[in-house]
């Protein structure tokens, strides 16, 4: 072999391997760059999911409704009041979970925004969400019947179901959601538009709920005549209506909301919404359907309460098909992420 072509063979040889070292290190600089745009994205994502402004406090300001005292309580403490005047405390455990996070994050997001004055929450339903203290929640439970042992029992359940979720909440985009829920949906949840007329919020758009039907509260009808409507709307609504004696062809549903329930209901001459005409007439929601037999308009109702959010019916459902809390949460709220928030040093 001649000198020439060693030198060529080493010239070859040398040259691979630069070519080699030169690829295994941008391989390994390309390997460091997918980690670093992964961590990156992950914490725009862990970002995206928690948002560090989301620190809470460890009391709420509670205003009693009877006294109009305001109390500084410890947010499990006020949590252990509000599950049981919420929800029964017969109901599954994954069931009373989800309820014990949704009414934490009900609150949290009721701090945040400051609705009102000088307190966080009030113990009124209609207002906030329910809330009694141990004392006059062991009076209902007597009152119910419900002897020691199964008030101790239910205790316990309370107990188990704030502690195991402490400081679990729901956030949709780094901000804790208006956790809406009611009793039984009767089958499809509402939208929130639908009902408070504003922009639509896409965790609170109808979905499926299912084993609505078990439930006592799934139908019922109140009836009324032509006569009795009249005057309920007139003592409550500006627009005042007329109706004829028999007034049977002056009573009408005209549309329907997007998950079916009613919107719009005529009443004599006058258009009313239907919320309105449930509140007045004191029906269970504004599922109904109308029948005009004899003298009477009867109103055949399915469900019980606005539909928007999670229903507790369907919560205790899909608790005993197997569902743990935070996949009950994630069916009824689409999109949300449940997270650990951290607590202010207060
Ligand atoms: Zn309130």
């Amino acid at each position: 072999m001649n000198k020439k072509l060693i030198m060529y063979y080493a010239f070859f040889c040398t040259l691979t391997l630069i070519i080699i070292i030169i690829f295994l290190i941008n391989i390994k600089r390309w390997e460091q760059e997918k980690q670093i745009t992964e961590k990156i994205e992950k914490e725009i994502e862990e970002v995206k999911k928690y948002d560090k402004e989301n620190k809470v406090s460890r009391t709420i300001r509670l205003k009693i409704s009877n006294t109009g005292e305001v109390q500084t309580i410890d947010m499990d403490e006020y949590l252990k009041g509000v599950l049981p005047s919420e929800m029964p405390p017969s109901y599954e455990m994954e069931a009373l979970k989800a309820q014990a996070v949704v009414a934490r994050t009900y609150a949290y997001e009721k701090m945040s925004t400051n609705t009102h004055e000088g307190f966080d929450i009030c113990d009124n339903f209609a207002c906030c969400q329910a809330y009694y203290n141990k004392e006059k929640i062991s009076e209902i439970w007597t009152g119910r019947g419900f002897d020691k042992k199964t008030r101790d029992k239910y205790w316990e359940k309370i107990n188990e179901a704030v502690d195991s979720t402490n400081n679990i909440a729901v956030v949709y985009s780094g901000k804790f959601i208006k956790a809406y829920f009611h009793a039984n949906s009767g089958g499809k949840t509402e939208s929130a538009s639908e009902i408070w007329g504003k922009q639509k919020i896409s965790y609170l758009e109808p979905v499926e709920s299912r084993g609505e039907e078990e439930h006592s509260y799934y139908k019922s009808n109140e009836s009324f005549t032509a006569k009795e409507i009249e005057n309920k709307i007139n003592s409550k609504s500006e627009v005042k209506c007329r109706v004829s004696n028999d007034g049977k062809d002056e009573i009408e549903i005209l549309s329907h909301t997007v998950s079916g329930r009613v919107k719009k209901v005529r009443v004599g001459e006058n258009i009313y919404e239907a919320t309105f005409i449930r509140a007045i007439l004191g029906l269970k929601s504004t599922n109904f359907s109308i029948e005009k037999k004899d003298n009477k308009i009867i109103f055949n109702v399915t469900g019980y309460g606005h539909g928007v959010g999670m229903s507790q019916t369907g919560a205790n459902y899909y608790a005993k098909e197997g569902y743990i809390y935070d996949q009950i949460i994630k069916h009824y709220y689409k999109g949300v992420d449940v997270v650990k928030v951290e607590q202010k040093e207060d």
